[in-house]
């Protein structure tokens, strides 16, 4: 089949009936719910681009081994060029969506080609396993199947390894092998966007210990496998409000969920990892199953920081105050930022390496410092953005309230921004700008980019503990040369 179209996605989704479960309630028709279906047409518009001539050749190939067009990111890089074809998609994806939703299917299929293409890791461990990371590739490349994922476990005491928790299925864990497949019970947190996917993909973070054995799982499921549960959060808004008042927060709410597995049989074909300590902690840092994607987060990352530094910008320039030094030097800080971060994309791309197997990866030390400034950087431009709109952020009237002629000419008046901003510009403005900065649904965003790789602050431990042993600190040495106690003697050069 190949590329799908928006309708073909949406079909599947209406098609499927997983377990989801939304404020206390189990939802029939995911399609007609409103929280979900604004989200549902914003994903399908990307299924959709695979198929406007604008962009098809930009962000899909023909597959060599099927004749079939997919799309770039199924793509195993080999090449610098291979990698701009894909950021292609992750730049197309990203503008589409503002940067504002993190998971669209290009990032996962990042993952799953990665895994793909390094199955020789599998394959040290059990033949079964490699091939059928093989044939899931095949599987969601040649059917564009969308794939949400749920890496870590529920946050109950994080002291604890899975082994030590009270309850021995608190954390998700394999309870016995059938001649169906091997049977699975307990939790795993935070699969963004599970109620509206076609099926889920579990594995983990490095972190297991011996007497983890039965935790260290690695598969892949539809979302409907009977026996699973979608809990979500509750919503960031209703689905109902409009999108003149709230142009972001109607249109890209990304659901997250909790899953937990009520003794789900995975079938024998789609276990990729099971009962190994060793190999779970392995398969994230030795598959580019972490280094690959953080390509598409970065390129996310940037496309949301560019959007926010906007949105601060035309705040700023819409009530005239973008003249005063103070509001200048924070938003020069954070064009500053928003340059370094695409600087250091392109650096990325340029200084790949070549694994041993003729995988181009992207660079890690550039990749690793954007997952560890985007965290900082994005916060910060929110910040801005809530200083420099200051009260006006908090006083829009509503679309309503513009719709009432008795309103109107008041409302014309006392919402007007500088010459030549009418009110209905300026509070369209403000309202977008609210959505980003204000609103759950902005706070939510923000405690993504904080999160969404993993904690940044572990993150950048390991990251300093890389760097250090590959940086010999020479220049130190250097300038103690001659230093010693007892040299009287000038130092040349
Ligand atoms: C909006 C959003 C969307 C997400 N989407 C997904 C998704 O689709 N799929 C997915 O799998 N995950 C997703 N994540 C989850 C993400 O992987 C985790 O949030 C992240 O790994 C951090 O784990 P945690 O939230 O459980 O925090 P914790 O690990 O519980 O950390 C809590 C605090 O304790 C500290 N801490 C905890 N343990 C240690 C330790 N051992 N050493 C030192 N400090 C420690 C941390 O620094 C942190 O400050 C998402 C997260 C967010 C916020």
């Amino acid at each position: 089949m190949g590329i799908r179209t928006g309708a073909q996605y949406i079909e599947a989704v209406k098609a499927r009936k997983p377990e989801v479960w939304l404020s206390g309630r189990k939802v029939e028709n995911l399609f007609e719910e409103p929280v979900f279906k604004q989200p549902i047409l914003e994903i399908a518009k990307l299924y959709d681009m695979q198929h406007d001539p604008e962009f098809q050749d930009k962000i899909t190939h023909v597959c060599e081994e099927t004749g079939e067009r997919v799309n770039n990111s199924f793509l195993v890089p080999k090449s610098y060029d291979d990698l701009i074809k894909r950021r292609n998609v992750f730049e197309a994806y990203a503008k589409a969506t503002f940067g504002l939703m993190g998971r669209t299917p290009d990032f996962l299929n990042v993952v799953v080609t990665s895994m793909y293409y390094n199955s020789w890791f599998f394959e040290k461990y059990n033949k079964n396993w490699a091939e059928n990371v093989r044939n899931y590739y095949k599987y969601l490349r040649d059917n564009d199947i969308f794939l949400t994922h749920a890496i870590i476990n529920p946050q109950n005491d994080r002291s604890k390894n899975s082994h030590e928790q009270k309850d021995t299925y608190t954390h998700l864990g394999a309870v016995k092998e059938t001649p169906d497949g091997l049977v699975v019970r307990g939790a795993k947190m935070l699969a963004t966007l599970a109620p509206v996917t076609d099926e889920v993909i579990i594995y983990s973070f490095p972190g297991f210990a011996p007497g983890d054995e039965k935790y260290a799982l690695a598969f892949a499921i539809p979302i409907d496998t009977p026996g699973l549960r979608i809990i979500c959060r509750e919503p960031m808004q209703d689905g109902k409000r409009s999108f003149f008042d709230h142009p972001l927060a109607s249109r890209f709410e990304e659901m997250d969920a909790l899953l937990v597995f009520d003794d789900v049989v995975v079938p024998w074909d789609r276990i990729f990892l099971y009962n190994n300590v060793e190999a779970a902690n392995k398969l994230y840092p030795m598959t580019g199953a972490g280094q690959q994607p953080a390509h598409q987060s970065g390129v996310r990352g940037l496309v949301k920081l560019e959007f926010a530094t906007q949105v601060a910008m035309k705040v700023a320039d819409t009530i005239g105050v973008d003249g005063y030094l103070n509001v200048q030097d924070q938003l020069g800080e954070l064009a500053q930022s928003l340059e370094s971060i695409r600087a250091l994309l392109k650096v990325a791309e340029y200084e790949h390496t070549m694994t041993e197997h003729g995988e181009a990866m992207p660079a890690y030390v550039p990749l690793e410092t954007i997952r560890g400034l985007l965290p900082k950087m994005y916060p910060r431009a929110i910040e801005v953005i809530q200083i420099v709109g200051a009260g006006g952020l908090l006083m829009s009237p509503t679309g309503a309230d513009f719709e009432s002629d008795e309103l109107r000419g008041s409302i014309d008046n006392y919402y007007v921004g500088r010459e030549g901003i009418s009110s209905l510009e300026r509070v369209s403005i403000f309202k977008l700008a609210w959505d980003l900065c204000g609103e759950a649904f902005g706070q939510r965003l923000l405690q993504y980019e904080r999160y969404y790789t993993g904690d940044p602050i572990r993150k950048r431990g390991i990251f300093y503990n890389n760097y250090k042993r590959q940086t010999p600190l020479t220049m130190v040495d250097e300038a103690l040369k001659g230093a010693q106690l007892d040299n009287k003697e000038a130092l040349t050069n």
